[in-house]
């Protein structure tokens, strides 16, 4: 492991150049004329695809000229270094921490516009940043909802009861295994006990205070955590998250990263592999919000990490304007379509159902409740 260089506030500066970072190759075989058949079956029929567009097929996100949410990067540094992390991209461009001002602007912006909910959770860990009440207080004096996600491993006592003072609809902590030698593997980095202490001291207190916040805590399935473990690791925090509104995922399949981290797939098992083979495709819903990065620049989504995927700048122009853009625009117009012509969302597994791999997950899940 290269030594691990932190700036003042704890967030990690270097990273290790692991990946090449060629232009995302989307092949000739991805280049699509539409959705088919099946494809054009499940959009019609899944509730949790269909609420997406109206019956013309178009989005109805098309209709409004603002985002309902904002997801706001206070910084790109983190204090982990996950495996499955798509780093180089991220620190692509520098890393650095949001000014005041431009948050204050998102957030006068957001409210003359009625968006509901600024959700703190793009690339980065967003307790590094010196000032993160500050924002939380912004956000709700203005009437916004909010959300935050953490690693949770700076996360301390002080921290936590000061945290559970503000009207969270949802706090999301990763907790990558059920013991250090997974968490290592999935983080890479030596804080499991510091984690695990964190988020317990975080639950005990939200219970004690009848918090209504939901909770998610959950691990990247990356092949770090055995079966058995997986199993101990819902009943573990299950148990921990009784009395507690709860998401019960308690662990994601890996994604690409918009092709950025199709390495990934690499570190899947024989059988996995040839599970997600078969994927279909489906306009995604990552597209209907904005997420602006802590140097203003605006993403597509929080799953692409390249430069491709910025559609504008906050600094330049304005959030309306970049909402509004041909650039997302023409996003829209590709995923109502299904052709994501030279969009990496043509390589993204993000927007694409594998049913062999949902049907394995149903299994694992029955299996689980079992031992539950
Ligand atoms: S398909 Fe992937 S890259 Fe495209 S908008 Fe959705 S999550 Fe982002």
């Amino acid at each position: 492991m290269p030594k691990i260089q932190y700036d003042e506030h704890g967030g990690i500066i270097n990273i290790d150049e692991k990946l090449d970072k060629k232009d995302i190759k989307i092949k000739e075989s991805k280049t699509r004329d539409g959705y088919n058949f099946l494809e054009k079956l499940l959009i019609k029929n899944s509730k949790k695809v269909n609420y997406l567009l109206d019956k013309n097929g178009k989005y109805r996100c098309r209709a409004q000229k603002t985002p309902n949410v904002i997801r706001v990067g206070p910084t790109n540094r983190c204090t982990g270094r996950c495996f499955y992390c798509p780093r180089e991209y991220i620190h692509d461009k520098g890393t650095g921490y949001m000014d005041f001002a431009l948050f204050e602007k998102i957030v006068s912006w957001a409210k003359t516009n009625r968006v509901n909910t600024i959700s703190f959770a793009l690339f980065g860990e967003p307790f590094l940043h010196p000032r993160i009440f500050d924002m939380l207080d912004l956000a709700v004096e203005n009437g916004m909802k909010i959300r935050i996600s953490t690693n949770a491993i700076i996360l301390k006592k002080e921290l936590a009861l000061k945290l559970l003072n503000y009207p969270f609809e949802s706090i999301e902590t990763s907790m990558d295994g059920f013991t250090r030698e997974e968490y290592l593997a999935g983080k890479q980095i030596d804080k499991y006990e510091q984690a695990r202490k964190n988020i317990l001291y975080l639950l005990k207190k939200a219970k004690e205070k009848k918090s209504r916040i939901l909770f998610n805590v959950h691990f990247v399935d990356i092949g770090n955590v055995s079966f058995l473990n997986k199993i101990r690791y819902i009943k573990f925090w299950k148990k921990e998250l009784r009395g507690l509104k709860y998401l019960t995922s308690f662990y994601y399949e890996p994604h690409n990263w918009a092709g950025a981290r199709a390495d990934l797939t690499r570190e899947m098992n024989f059988v996995d592999r040839f599970l997600n083979k078969w994927e279909l495709k489906k306009p995604c819903m990552y597209i209907k919000g904005m997420n602006i990065n802590w140097n203003g620049d605006v993403y597509i989504c929080t799953n692409d990490p390249t430069e491709k995927a910025i559609i504008g700048n906050v600094n330049n122009d304005s959030l309306e304007k970049i909402y509004n853009s041909e650039k997302r625009v023409n996003y829209l117009r590709e995923h109502e379509s299904g052709r994501f012509k030279d969009l990496n969302c043509a390589v993204c597994n993000v927007n694409s159902i594998r049913p062999l791999a949902v049907i394995k997950k149903r299994i694992i899940n029955c299996v689980v409740g079992v031992f539950n």
